[in-house]
């Protein structure tokens, strides 16, 4: 058997043994872990996932996933946290607007529309945040 992409030596399966087994799952685990790491901290768009969570922690999933049983709701939670969303930080690129120049076109501050300033500081939300925020 060739050797792969992951330099592990050549699997001869009769003398695959469990601790060999175990041995070899550790150190995919572990490939596949400073790769995720890696992916995570050099990227520009996983700006916001970077600032929640910078370590690998395989499931459970993460407790705000519990906030809402509605799979909509959930799906919006997941796509806003990975950046899929509707803000100009993102819809700017598509754009190729530089990300300092992706400012907010609801109100006047003339700041980068990006997520913190969607959910903490963007005075054009604040009625709807206050509305959310009193419900929880
Ligand atoms: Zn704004």
């Amino acid at each position: 058997m060739e050797q792969g992409a992951y330099n592990f030596p050549c699997f001869d399966l009769t003398y695959l043994t469990n601790t060999k087994i175990k041995h070899y799952v550790g150190l995919m685990q572990q490939k596949y872990i400073l790769h995720w790491q890696h992916t995570i901290q050099n990227s520009t768009k996983l700006t916001l996932f970077n600032t929640f969570k910078n370590d690998y922690t395989p499931p459970p999933p993460p407790p705000y996933l519990g906030l809402t049983s509605k799979l909509s709701k959930r799906k919006e939670q997941v796509k806003f946290r990975i950046c899929n969303h509707k803000l100009r930080i993102e819809t700017g690129r598509y754009d190729q607007i530089t990300r300092v120049n992706r400012l907010c076109p609801i109100c006047e501050s003339k700041q980068v529309e990006e997520e913190s300033r969607f959910l903490i500081y963007c005075n054009k939300y604040s009625i709807v945040r206050n509305k959310f925020y009193k419900k929880k």
